[in-house]
């Protein structure tokens, strides 16, 4: 069912647990659901004369939909063909040529497909970052819900982008990293979200190219703009960090999402939690093409609250949000698992902007959850379950 159409309907949606955020969970709960939205959720048997009906899915868990914060539906076509062995500049290089030769067509396949698996796997809401242009039509006319970002590198000011607010989907800009784009190019396309009060999301602190660059104006990547006879003598290079960098250019606030800061410290942690800005993680891309993950447990006690992305099907196996979560529960035992759930749900929505619709099963959002088969006797079992299984082929996804 299409966001967009209205459910005019009262139903009761029963299970086992309900979790109604990753640290308030029921048992034996229900949600109320009228026209799309949640009225009620609670323990045992909705209060009050309800016309409707009752849908009892079981034993196990109703749950908010996850969240995929950042993902690349354009290089789905690309699964299992570029690997990441011969390091990540050539990986880009091998991505590029290969998107090149496949064809939109069959791109725009290949991501319809991934909009199926992402549904399939429990995911309601995507942060979707495309570079050519090709995914709007498709994620917006999907059940799922999120932002969808252009993405631009380069020096060109681009004057015909339109970025807009929208029920569903928010159309709106991605700059692609500080090392690959001119200041001017960010601030412009910063401020064209600003305006619209609307997410603006860049991949920062990721590479060891990009930190090499930025903090000496030297390097592999300085020797590259410099063959390509591209000018960053204009750039106010060396700088301290890239996240400082942003910081100086003025582009970090709440509506920024800061992806991957793999290489972020604690001076950056405080810079970003200053400017309150949000984080996106996507952690199992980051270790197959870096073999190096950023400081979660850092972030965490700096008081940031990190979102998850999959990144794209060309850096890793899937496109969910289970894996993500099993795969972070298994990289940082010591987190709580309520704190890895909340990354996939609550956090993910305020990143996208989507904290009122989104994130959690409570009364005023949308009626957007998954039923996931657990067989478990607590709260701390249920919480454990839930960040350390997939749930492949098993979950079934409610999207209104
Ligand atoms: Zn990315």
């Amino acid at each position: 069912m299409n966001f967009s159409e209205t459910v005019n309907c009262s139903v009761i949606h029963k299970a086992g647990w309900v979790v109604i955020d990753p640290y308030t969970i029921v048992r034996d709960g229900f949600v109320h659901v009228d026209s799309g939205l949640i009225k009620d959720v609670g323990r045992g048997s909705c209060s009050g004369h309800i016309i409707g009906h009752i849908i009892d899915y079981g034993p196990g868990a109703l749950l908010p939909v996850l969240i995929n914060a950042h993902t690349h539906l354009e290089l789905c076509a690309l699964k299992d063909k570029v690997l990441p062995e011969k390091g990540f500049r050539n990986w880009v290089e091998n991505l590029i040529n290969l998107r090149n030769s496949v064809g939109s067509e069959h791109l725009k396949t290949a991501a319809i497909n991934g909009v199926k698996e992402l549904v399939e796997s429990g995911c309601g809401v995507i942060g979707e970052i495309s570079t050519l242009g090709l995914t709007w039509e498709i994620v917006s006319n999907s059940s799922l819900a999120g932002v969808w970002f252009r993405e631009f590198l380069g020096n060109d000011l681009h004057q015909d982008i339109k970025c807009y607010n929208e029920k569903s989907f928010i159309k709106s800009i991605a700059g692609h990293a500080p090392h690959t784009m001119s200041p001017e190019l960010l601030v412009d396309l910063k401020d064209r979200t600003r305006k619209e009060n609307i997410p603006f999301s860049i991949h920062l602190a990721e590479s060891e190219d990009e930190i090499m660059f930025l903090t000496t104006g030297k390097g592999i990547w300085a020797d590259f703009m410099t063959e390509k006879g591209i000018d960053f003598s204009g750039w106010n290079l060396p700088v301290e960090t890239p996240v400082r960098y942003l910081e100086d250019l003025g582009v970090l606030d709440e509506n920024t999402i800061a992806v991957h800061l793999i290489h972020a410290k604690e001076k950056d942690f405080e810079i970003l939690l200053r400017h309150n800005v949000r984080v996106c993680l996507c952690l199992r891309s980051n270790f197959n093409l870096h073999d190096m993950m950023p400081d979660l447990t850092g972030m965490l006690k700096a008081g940031l609250k990190p979102c998850l992305g999959t990144d794209s099907l060309a850096s890793t196996k899937s496109l969910s949000i289970f894996d993500e979560m099993a795969f972070v529960s298994k990289s940082f035992p010591l987190i709580p698992p309520a704190e890895i759930l909340a990354m996939a749900t609550v956090n993910g929505a305020t990143a996208l902007g989507l904290g009122e619709m989104f994130g959690s099963l409570t009364p005023g959002k949308r009626a957007a959850f998954v039923y996931v088969p657990v067989d478990v006797l607590s709260k701390s079992e249920l919480q454990q379950a839930l960040v350390n299984a997939n749930f492949k082929g098993s979950c079934k996804t409610v999207l209104q």
